[in-house]
């Protein structure tokens, strides 16, 4: 994309000024490429393994663990890719919906 930098970076930038914006933390952690992102509700705190094996996954699970904070789930939220309870439905559509505002601006 001409004159954009890059989108990929671009968008994870969106999505963490959404997130200071709406007063949670980000830490990002260089793991080994199997260890899953989580969101800490306790901490008010996304942990983004920035070595995710799918680079291009994670503007998704940023967007995602964003979303287990603002839905308010309890506890250590960690991203599975999948969707088999309905608060991931629910992190996963928030993600979307973030994307799409960053798309759509
Ligand atoms: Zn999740």
């Amino acid at each position: 994309m001409v004159g954009r930098g890059n989108a990929l970076t671009d968008l994870i930038q969106f999505l963490f000024d959404f997130a200071f914006a709406q007063g949670l933390g980000i830490a990002q952690i260089s793991k080994d490429e199997e260890y899953r992102s989580l969101a800490d509700k306790t901490r008010n705190l996304i942990i983004i393994n920035t070595n995710w094996k799918n680079k291009a996954e994670l503007p998704f699970i940023i967007g995602h663990e964003i979303g287990h904070l603002m839905e308010g789930d309890v506890g250590l939220s960690y991203y599975c890719g999948n969707a088999l309870t309905s608060k991931e439905r629910h992190a996963d559509l928030y993600s979307l919906n973030l994307i799409f505002d960053y798309a759509a601006r």
